[in-house]
This record gives structure tokens, sequence and C-alpha cells, in this order.
């Protein structure tokens, strides 16, 4: 067998070992999220009528959990993706959600359903929702895989919650940290020595 389909071929395991070494607490482990997937695309499912379903994806966060999410839902459906950047407090204006992407997926007549990684202020799910209405949507749902238990800054209606989780900065399972951890197969909380506090704490910085 070529070196390069060997599984769990050597440098590979030294670097997942490093990233969970800056894991200070699992929070939800890959059998929890398994499944719990398998009754959210139960209920989507249930829920959409028939035709084909258009689900948005808003990169990076909800790449992992959409790709594992969809796989369980056996019937059409159209993938997009779009890209955002929310600006959270302090120096850029509170609330702002800036569109990326040059184009913008058709949605006219079309039931949507919109997937994010996670559910913090609610102006990112808030901002994206209004504009596919304003781009004519039929229905637009939304579901993300973890809804942390604050207030929100506007209020959002989000059909489909993976698991409701405490204020603090999680990663892994898509969530990243300075674009890592994103990989990691399960949700935790780094140590405080890997950095994390201080992005909180960092206001304009854009989230993606
Ligand atoms: P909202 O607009 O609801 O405040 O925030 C949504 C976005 O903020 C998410 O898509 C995600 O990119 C980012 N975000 C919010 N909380 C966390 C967190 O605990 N960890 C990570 N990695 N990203 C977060
Ligand atoms: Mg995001």
């Amino acid at each position: 067998m070529p070196d390069g389909l060997k599984l769990g071929g050597g440098n590979g395991i030294c670097q997942i070992g490093a990233m969970r070494n800056d894991i200070e607490r699992v929070l939800i482990d890959e059998a929890v999220i398994e499944k719990r997937l398998d009754a959210m695309a139960v209920a989507i499912e249930r829920d959409f009528p028939d035709g084909t379903l258009v689900v948005i994806i808003l990169l990076k966060g909800a790449l992992v959990f959409a790709a594992d999410l969809l796989r369980r839902i056996s019937r059409p459906l159209e993938i997009e993706c779009l890209n955002v950047a929310s600006y959270h407090g302090g120096t850029r204006s509170s609330g702002q959600v800036d569109f990326l992407d040059r184009h913008f997926p058709e949605v006219r007549g079309r039931h949507v359903l919109l997937l994010d990684d996670i559910l913090d202020t609610g102006l990112t799910l808030h901002a994206v929702g209004a504009r596919l209405r304003e781009e004519g949507a039929a229905a637009v749902h939304a579901g993300v895989l973890l809804a942390k238990d604050k207030p929100r800054a506007v209020a959002v209606t989000v059909d489909y919650v993976g698991f409701e989780i405490g204020d603090e900065f999680v990663v892994g399972y898509g969530l990243d940290y300075q674009g890592k951890y994103r990989n990691l197969p399960f949700v935790g909380v780094l140590k405080a020595a890997a950095g994390s506090r201080s992005y909180i704490a960092d206001p304009g910085r854009p989230f993606l």
C-alpha cells in the first residue's frame, strides 16, 4: 500500500495528539454528536414539504456539522455555501454582518435550511435569514449544532438545535480558534494557555 493510503499514519496522529493537549475538557464527544444528528435528520425530513430543499452552509464553522448531518437526510437537496463575517462589539458597528461572496445563491420561491455551527449573539443568523427572505425564499428554517444559553442581541428563531451549552468559548467539530481545531472530532473547551480567553475579549475581530 502506498504511504498516502495508510490509515492513521505517523505524523497525523502526533498532530491530533498535540491538538488534544490544548483541550481542557471535552464537552460533547463524537458518539453523542452522532446520535443527536440522527434525531435532527429525522426531524428535518419530517418537517420539510416534498420537493428539493436548498441547504445553505455558513462557512467555515458549519462545514463538519453539515457534512455529517446532510448524509443522514435521504431526500433531494441542493447545497450552497456562504461566507459571512460577523463583527462583535467594540470598534466596528455592533451587529455588522458582511457577505463576502460575490454571488448569492438563487433562493426565490425555495424552501431553505440555513446551517451554522453555533448560535451566540444571533446576529449572524438574523442577518443571513433577513437576506434570504429579501431574496425571495419561500421559507427559511435554521439549524445549529450548538446554542449558547445566554440572551441574544437580536431575536432569532432556530428550528433545529443540536445541543445547548453554557456561555463559554468552544472549539472542534468545525469550530476554530485562530483557524485551528476545526478537525477535532468532538466539541471541547481550550486550556487557558492555548489563548482563547483573549480571543473573546478582542473586539472587532470577525468570526467566520
Ligand atoms: P453570532 O452571530 O450568533 O454571535 O455568532 C455566530 C458565529 O460566531 C458562529 O458562526 C461562530 O463562527 C462564532 N462563534 C460564536 N461563539 C463561538 C465559540 O464559542 N467558538 C467558536 N469557535 N466560534 C464561535
Ligand atoms: Mg461562523
